[in-house]
C-alpha cells in the first residue's frame, strides 16, 4: 500500500498548503476543524491516482492515515492540527451509486451516494469516550463506545472488581451528531415505484448543514449492521452510510441533459403552429376530452415566471390548479398521468401514506427518540409539480400548513428542538371529491368540498369535471374508450402468442389514427418543457397589458356599489401567470395578447362552473368561495332588519311567522327565508332564544 502518514503529509504539503494555514487559523480561533480535498481536481492525479483508489477500496485505514499525515503538517502559525478531519468530495462519477442498487459488494467501501433528503434528526451530543465512576470505590474507569445506539458499560472495576458504574457525562467525551434520510429523486423513479431510502450518520461539523427537501450528494463509507430481533442478531443486514462529507447542489441543478438534436427537434416543435393541440394531445391522451383542463395542466408544467420586486417581495411564478368533480371522471387517471411525464412531480394521497403527510412533520424517533424533522410531498416537490389526490382528505395539520406553502412556498415547522423553514416551490395539482357524493351545479363550490374558502382561492384555475349523460358525448367517450381497450387487448395478444394476426406496426398505426398515442412522446415532452423552464423568460407587450386590464376591469366593473367583488387580485395574478406560461410554451420572450386571450378563455371557463351564481346568472367570486352571492348578501341584510324591528315590538325575540310575512312584502319566498334563517343560525348571526323566535346576536 502507498498510503501512510508520511504520503498523505506531503500530498498536503505540495497541493494544499494555503488550505493548511487557512485551516490552522481557524482552529485557533475555534472555528472549522476540517480540511476538504477536490478528489477529481487533486488526488486523482496525484501519484498516479494510486492514494485516491487506496482511499475508496479501504477508506478505514487510508483515512486514519490522512487524519496522521494531517497532524504532521506545518503551517505558518504552528497550530498542531491534530483531531481535525480530511474531507473528500467531487468523486468521480463512476463511484457515484443508486440507493437501489447498494450491494454488498459496496459494503466498507468509500463512495458517493445522491438524494434528496427526507428526514433530519435533531444534533444532539453523542458519548466517543464514556467515564464511568465506580460505585463502591469511585475509580473513574474510561470505555470507548462504538457507533451504537446503547451506552456501552465497563465490565468490571480494575480495582475492587465491583459492577456498578455511575456514568459522568461531563467528564465524557463527546461529539455533535446528527441522523438523515436520504431518499431517490422523484424524478428517476419509473411511475409507481417506490423511492428507496438510506440513513447517513454525521458527526462534527457535518451535521445541521441540511434540511429536508435539499438535494445531495454525500460521500462517505458504506457501513453494515446486523438486523435484531430482540436481543438476537440477525444475519441480515440493513445498510447505512458513515458520511465524510456532503455537497449541496445548486438549486438550479438540473438532472437531464439537452442535446443538440434534443434542441433542434425542440425549436422545431416550438415553431409549429399547433404546438398548444400537440402539446394537449400529449396529456393522458387515453383520455378521452378534457381538453381545457390538460390545457391548464399543460401551462402548469411550463409555469409562470417567479420573481423577486425591487421591494425585496417574491411573487410565485407555480400555477395551482384543483379538479374537483363526480367519481369516476378520470381525476385520479389524470394525476397519475401527469406524474409520468411532469419532470420532478411527487404523487401522493391527501389521506398520505407517510407520517410527514403533504408538508412536514417534527415527529419523535422510534429508534432513539431524538426529534426528526420530516418533509413530506410539498417539501420533496421542491422545483417541481406535488400531484395530490384526495386532497379534501388531508389531515388538519396539513390543512393550515398548506395556505403558507401554496402562497409563500416555504413550510415551517416549530415544535420541541426542532425549528425550520422549508422551501416548497412546487406547483399543485389536486382533484377533489365533492362532499356528497355528486356535485351540485346550484350549490357553491366551497360548500360542497371540505376546503375552506381561504385554500380555495389560493388556486389559480379550479375546474369542476360532472358526469352528466349526454347522448352524444356518452357516445363518443363510450367509443374511445372500447377503441383504447380493444387496442391494448390487441397488444396483450402480440405480447403474448406469438401466431397473433396482426404486426406492431399495424397496431401503432391504428393507436395513432384513434389518438391514443402522445403527439409527442414523454421523454421529449419533459425535455422541452425543461428547456423552456430553463431558457426562456417572457416579459408582458404593451398590447398584452391591456388586454389583462381590460378584461380585469370588465370583471371588476360588474361589481355595484356595496356589491360582490367577482374578481380580486389574486385572480389578476393568476391571469398574468398563466399567460406567461403560455408565452414560455411556444418559447417566445414575449407575452403577446394572444397569450391573453388564451387564458381568458381558460379563465372564464373555469369561472363559469364554479362563481356563477344561479339566480342571477352573474360570475360572482365570492359566490364560489365563501358560498354567499351578492344577491343572497341582499336578502340576509333585509333579514337583518326585519328581525331588529321585530325584536323591538316582541318580548320573546321575532317570530319566524312575522319575520316570514315581512320578508315576502320585501319579494323573498317563505322557502327561501327559511334556508337563510337556516344559515344565518348556523353561522351565529342569529340565534333562537325558544322554538320560532329569533334575535340578532350582534347589532
Ligand atoms: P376519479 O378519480 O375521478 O374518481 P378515475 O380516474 O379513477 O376517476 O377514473 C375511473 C375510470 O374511468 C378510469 O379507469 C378512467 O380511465 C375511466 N375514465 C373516466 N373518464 C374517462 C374519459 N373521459 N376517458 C377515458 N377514460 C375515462
Ligand atoms: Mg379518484
Amino acid at each position: 500500500m502507498l498510503s501512510s502518514p508520511q504520503v498523505w503529509k506531503e500530498f498536503f504539503e505540495t497541493y494544499y498548503r494555503d488550505e493548511l494555514n487557512r485551516l490552522a487559523d481557524a482552529v485557533e480561533y475555534g472555528g472549522e476543524r476540517s480540511l476538504y480535498v477536490d478528489f477529481l481536481k487533486d488526488l486523482s492525479i496525484y501519484r498516479e491516482g494510486r492514494l485516491g483508489e487506496e482511499l475508496l477500496s479501504f477508506p478505514d485505514r487510508v483515512l486514519s492515515h490522512a487524519r496522521d499525515g494531517l497532524a504532521l503538517t506545518e503551517n505558518i502559525h504552528d497550530v498542531n492540527l491534530e483531531g481535525c478531519e480530511v474531507r473528500f468530495f467531487n468523486l468521480p462519477t463512476s463511484r457515484r451509486v443508486l440507493i437501489r442498487d447498494l450491494r454488498s459488494e459496496h459494503i466498507a467501501r468509500f463512495l458517493a451516494i445522491e438524494g434528496i433528503v427526507r428526514k433530519v434528526t435533531e444534533v444532539r451530543p453523542r458519548v466517543v469516550t464514556a467515564a464511568f465512576a465506580c460505585s463502591k470505590c469511585g475509580k473513574v474507569v474510561y470505555v470507548q463506545q462504538e457507533d451504537e445506539n446503547v451506552l456501552k458499560q465497563p465490565y468490571e472495576c480494575p480495582a475492587c472488581k465491583n459492577k456498578r458504574f455511575i456514568f459522568l457525562p461531563e467528564e465524557s467525551t463527546t461529539v455533535d451528531s446528527q441522523r438523515i434520510r436520504i431518499q431517490e429523486y422523484p424524478e428517476n423513479l419509473r411511475g409507481g415505484e417506490q423511492p428507496q431510502q438510506i440513513d447517513v450518520m454525521l458527526e462534527g461539523d457535518l451535521t445541521g448543514k441540511v434540511n429536508p427537501g435539499d438535494r445531495v450528494i454525500i460521500n462517505g463509507i458504506v457501513r453494515a449492521k446486523p438486523r435484531k430481533a430482540g436481543a438476537k442478531q440477525l444475519q441480515h443486514m440493513d445498510l447505512h452510510i458513515e458520511g465524510n462529507s456532503i455537497e449541496v447542489l445548486e438549486q438550479e441543478y438540473e438532472e437531464f441533459e439537452i442535446t443538440e438534436e434534443d434542441k433542434k427537434r425542440i425549436l422545431e416543435l416550438a415553431e409549429d403552429e399547433r404546438i398548444y393541440d400537440k402539446i394537449v394531445a400529449s396529456i393522458a391522451p387515453s383520455i378521452y376530452g378534457h381538453e381545457d383542463i390538460k390545457l391548464a395542466i399543460a401551462l402548469q408544467l411550463f409555469g409562470g415566471v417567479p420573481k423577486k420586486l425591487p421591494d425585496g417581495t417574491e411573487i410565485r411564478g407555480d400555477i395551482h390548479v384543483l379538479l374537483v368533480g363526480d367519481p369516476g371522471v378520470a381525476k385520479s387517471q389524470i394525476l397519475r398521468y401527469v406524474h409520468r411525464i411532469a419532470p420532478r412531480s411527487v404523487y401522493t394521497t391527501g389521506k398520505g401514506t407517510t407520517t410527514a403527510g403533504l408538508t412536514a412533520t417534527a415527529t419523535r424517533d422510534e429508534f432513539d427518540g431524538r426529534w426528526t424533522l420530516e418533509a413530506g410531498a410539498l417539501v420533496l416537490a421542491d422545483k417541481g409539480i406535488a400531484l395530490v389526490d384526495e386532497i379534501d382528505k388531508m389531515r388538519s395539520e396539513d390543512r393550515s400548513a398548506l395556505h403558507e406553502a401554496m402562497e409563500q412556498q416555504t413550510v415551517s415547522v416549530a415544535k420541541a428542538g426542532i425549528n425550520a423553514v422549508l422551501r416548497a416551490r412546487c406547483a399543485l395539482l389536486g382533484a377533489a371529491n365533492p362532499k356528497y357524493g355528486r356535485f351540485d351545479r346550484y350549490t357553491p363550490i366551497a360548500e360542497q368540498i371540505d376546503l375552506s374558502p381561504t385554500l380555495l382561492s389560493r388556486f389559480d384555475l379550479i375546474f369542476v369535471l360532472t358526469d352528466d349523460p349526454d347522448e352524444v358525448r356518452d357516445r363518443k367517450l363510450a367509443e374511445h374508450i372500447l377503441k383504447t381497450h380493444e387496442i391494448g387487448e390487441k397488444f396483450e395478444k402480440l405480447r403474448n402468442i406469438a401466431s397473433a394476426e396482426y404486426t406492431k406496426e399495424e397496431l401503432t398505426r391504428e393507436s395513432e389514427i384513434a389518438e391514443i398515442v402522445p403527439a409527442i412522446e414523454p421523454e421529449l415532452l419533459r425535455k422541452y418543457i425543461a428547456y423552456a423552464k430553463r431558457t426562456v423568460f417572457p416579459v408582458l407587450s404593451e398590447e398584452a397589458k391591456e388586454r389583462i386590464m381590460d378584461f380585469y376591469l370588465s370583471l371588476r366593473s360588474r361589481a355595484k356599489e356595496n356589491s360582490a367583488v367577482p374578481v380580486t387580485a389574486r385572480q389578476l395574478e393568476a391571469l398574468i401567470r398563466l399567460a406567461e406560461a403560455s408565452a414560455r410554451l411556444r418559447l417566445s420572450d414575449v407575452i403577446e395578447r394572444e397569450d391573453v386571450e388564451r387564458v381568458i378563455g381558460i379563465i372564464r371557463h373555469s369561472l363559469e362552473q364554479i362563481a356563477v351564481d344561479p339566480e342571477t346568472g352573474e360570475i360572482d367570486i365570492d359566490y364560489a368561495f365563501t358560498g354567499t352571492s351578492k344577491s343572497q348578501r341582499d336578502r340576509i341584510f333585509i333579514l337583518k332588519r326585519i328581525i331588529e324591528e321585530l325584536e323591538a315590538s316582541y318580548e320573546k325575540g321575532a317570530p319566524e311567522e312575522e319575520i316570514l310575512r315581512a320578508a315576502e312584502e320585501e319579494g323573498i319566498e317563505p322557502a327561501k327565508t327559511r334556508e337563510l334563517l337556516r344559515k344565518m343560525k348556523e353561522v351565529g348571526d342569529i340565534y333562537s332564544p325558544r322554538d320560532g323566535y329569533y334575535r340578532l346576536a350582534v347589532k
